[in-house]
């Protein structure tokens, strides 16, 4: 096994990407294997840098963002991301097709693909939209991934 620097978690990913960035608490972090893995597949499906935008969250700096839902980047099994010359709706569509996640939600508000390898049985897929979270279903698929019809 290759020496990797301590502060490296996988190939392309190190600690410092997935930090809270509050500013407020000690950085510590709470980070799922399965998420990073998920995060490597995502990277050599789209051949191109993967920016984590959020990953970890702590309590306190959460309690501010978003109340009222569960949140993932909290227990360290999300997080937010762009990549590099890749629209955000390819990007979503490249997160669907790998397996760990099983949540995942294209924020055109926001302008990050959000995936977390949550427990659920059924898989959750969203767009959210003017700040509205909208459940993605067959129905409304078409609307928002036009190119997808076949
Ligand atoms: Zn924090
Ligand atoms: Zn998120």
């Amino acid at each position: 096994m290759a020496k990797a620097s301590k502060y490296k978690i996988s190939e392309h990913f190190s600690r410092r990407d997935f930090v809270c960035r509050c500013g407020k608490c000690d950085e510590s972090i709470r980070l799922s294997l399965g998420l990073v893995g998920g995060l490597e597949l995502l990277r050599s499906k789209a051949r191109n840098r993967v920016n984590i935008v959020k990953g970890y969250e702590c309590p306190e700096s959460s309690e501010n963002s978003s109340k009222f839902k569960r949140n993932f980047h909290t227990i360290g099994v999300a997080a937010d991301v762009t990549v590099d010359k890749k629209d955000l709706r390819e990007v979503f569509l490249l997160a669907e097709e790998v397996p760990e996640f099983n949540g995942v939600g294209l924020d055109l508000t926001s302008a990050h693909v959000h995936v977390d390898t949550r427990k659920d049985k059924k898989r959750s897929l969203w767009v959210v939209e003017n700040g509205i979270h909208i459940d993605l279903t067959e129905e409304n698929r078409l609307h928002y991934f036009p190119s997808k019809a076949n």
